[in-house]
């Protein structure tokens, strides 16, 4: 079979890059010096105690009787339509004389100016930025966080356009964003056109900043928030990162990257941009160990996005239409295959140990098989529903939906075992990937299923529909125990206890949290008998047979009981008692657990090696 061998390809796809980075900064001097100018925005922080941002905004060659100005009704990495045109302000519109249009507003989001013919158009509108959490906006008196879809108005017909941006703020506030600047100024800014302005978040303020390079391009770490942390291991970790995804993809689509970072109480979570990420995260990230590793887990998972979604990107999502959701059936790539990758970097780069990646990998397989819901909903339809479920959780998400994440994870985890198994470990996932890079350009029109499908079919020469009905669009059960073997592990319940034989211990199926020292219902089973008996999100459990119980008693007190048992519950719904009542069901009480096989072929510890990019541990060493 012949061996796939792309990175002569993706070396000329990086000379591409390569010029469309100098085109970019010419195209940006080219701009300054014509006399009729793009798009222009003023981003004024004058009073950033009040979480305010002034916005002016000059159109210029304006043709017709009608202008209209619209906010983005989503942000590129949030597949949710969020309310971003409700935090704007007074919006006024005047010619280049200074006299007034008229205005008026025609839906939620869009603005229609009269323009009396005039040529020149300034619109100006405040902001209100409070929102933090959701990586939109945010300002105080430390700092902006501005992510272009929640700041700037769009002209729906110019797009294209290129974009200037001027920042005024304090001296002494800095500006860490991906875009260029123009003529070596800072605070006056870049962007070929409203898209790439729309994924160049601007971080503003007071920060701290590290800089290192990799292959010759500067890489920046930008924090906000403050904490106590070793700058050199932070930047030897991330370039580790970097270093072992460029690798794999042969090449690095940008000139530069900035890492901007969000420190708070209770931070979470992280969104990718075309050269640049927004993480946010708890103190402790920086300064606990354990948590350490969940944070560069996450760097990790932001940073593959940099190919995966930002360069190759599926039809449904690409370009982007900012006045309506954008829908794809392909979610799962965009964020299963980069969490499954995120995992597998941190254990190539020597991050964590492969033993710390099997137990990671047990806990979403064990997670993922005691979840109704991957019976119901396939991969497909959970991306596609992203906008509507996905993004608004309900109580019975576990019996009727699939997080495209963590199950687009395992899918992943499917697909290398089987190319690697179809092959004799010759083609890989990390072969997919780079051929996605090569074959799906931004210029092109995006990837869907079939050419993803077809694009498998090359590189292993065999068919791959027959997977995708069954595993993307249909909802069969992944046959992982077979899969595995490709790289010498095996999977298996064990017992929480070494030792312990596995048994049906007693099942009531409610997941349960503390509330007033009783325990409330989050969500109920449908595979659990407490689902056919009435127990419904939002109850309140306070007695188990007759004896109060909180949360945690409850589950001490189901485990005394065993399959088959009948259980009363009395239950506080709506101010009233009730009692409920069923028989207990049975559940096997151990855990999936992905192990190394005992007597592995040579053939699979060499798998397992080109896998994880560590050697199969020597027994002396399995031993310690
Ligand atoms: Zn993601």
């Amino acid at each position: 079979m012949r061996r796939f061998n792309s990175s002569n390809q993706a070396s000329g796809a990086a000379a591409g890059r390569d010029r469309a980075s100098v085109l970019v900064m010419s195209l940006a001097m080219w701009v300054e010096d014509r006399e009729s100018s793009p798009v222009e925005y003023t981003v004024s922080l004058n009073a950033p105690q009040t979480q305010m941002v002034d916005i002016r905004m000059v159109i210029r060659n304006v043709a017709g009787p009608m202008l209209d100005v619209a906010m983005p009704v989503w942000r590129p990495g949030r597949y949710q339509v969020l309310d971003l045109a409700g935090g704007v302000r007074g919006v006024r519109a005047v010619t280049s004389a200074g006299r007034s249009l008229p205005i008026v507003k025609t839906d939620k989001t869009t603005w229609r100016i009269t323009t009396g013919e005039a040529e020149e158009v300034t619109v100006s509108y405040r902001v209100y930025a409070n929102s933090l959490g959701d990586r939109t906006r945010h300002v105080d008196d430390t700092h902006a966080f501005l992510s272009g879809a929640a700041v700037f108005f769009y002209v729906p017909d110019r797009l294209k356009d290129p974009v200037l941006v001027n920042i005024e703020a304090l001296a002494s506030w800095k500006i860490a964003t991906g875009l260029e600047c123009v003529r070596g100024n800072p605070r006056r800014l870049f962007a070929p056109n409203y898209d790439v302005l729309v994924d160049s978040p601007l971080e503003i303020g007071l920060h701290d900043l590290m800089e290192f390079d990799i292959n010759g391009k500067p890489h920046q770490i930008v924090i906000w928030g403050g904490a106590t942390y070793d700058p050199e291991r932070l930047q030897a970790d991330f370039a580790k990162i970097v270093k072992s995804q460029a690798g794999l993809f042969d090449d690095m689509p940008y000139r530069r990257y900035v890492f901007l970072i969000h420190l708070g109480p209770d931070a979470s979570g992280g969104t990718e941009h075309l050269n640049s990420t927004i993480i946010q995260r708890p103190r402790r990230s920086l300064e606990n160990a354990h948590d350490y590793k969940t944070f560069l887990h996450t760097v990790s998972h932001e940073f593959f996005h940099t190919w995966n979604v930002k360069q190759f990107r599926p039809a449904g999502i690409h370009p982007y239409d900012y006045s309506r959701e954008n829908y794809t059936e392909l979610l799962w790539v965009v964020e299963g295959t980069t969490s499954y990758y995120a995992d597998l970097t941190i254990v190539r780069a020597g991050i964590i140990k492969p033993d710390d990646y099997l137990r990671i990998l047990s806990d979403s397989i064990h997670t993922m098989r005691n979840r109704p819901g991957v019976r119901v909903q396939s991969l497909a339809e959970s991306s596609f529903d992203a906008w509507i479920k996905f993004s608004r959780s309900a109580p019975d998400d576990p019996n009727f939906t699939v997080s495209f994440y963590d199950l687009g994870a395992l899918a992943s985890l499917l697909m290398d075992m089987e190319l690697r198994s179809r092959t004799k470990n010759r083609v890989s996932l990390d072969d997919a990937m780079r051929e996605m890079y090569r074959r799906f350009p931004l210029s092109g029109k995006g990837y869907t299923t079939s050419d993803m499908i077809a694009l498998l079919d090359t590189i292993s020469e065999s068919r791959w529909d027959d997977f995708f009905d069954r595993y993307i669009s249909g909802t069969e059960p992944y046959p992982l125990e077979s899969a595995l073997e490709a790289v010498g592990l095996e999977l298996s319940i064990q017992p929480e206890k070494k030792h312990d034989p596995i048994l049906q211990s007693p099942y009531a199926g409610l997941n349960l949290a503390e509330h007033n020292a009783g325990a409330v219902v989050g969500s109920v089973l449908s595979d659990g008998p407490a689902y056919r008996a009435g127990v419904v999100s939002g109850d309140e459990i306070v007695a188990v047979n007759g004896r109060r119980v909180s949360a945690s008693q409850f589950d001490e007190w189901i485990g005394l009981l065993r399959p088959g048992d009948p259980v009363t519950l009395h239950i506080i719904r709506r101010d009233e008692l009730r009692t409920v009542s069923f028989k207990l069901a049975g559940k096997p009480n151990g855990r999936w657990t992905v192990s190394r096989m005992k007597h592995p072929a040579d053939s699979q510890k060499a798998a397992y090696q080109s896998w994880l990019h560590q050697e199969w541990p020597s027994k002396s060493s399995e031993e310690n």
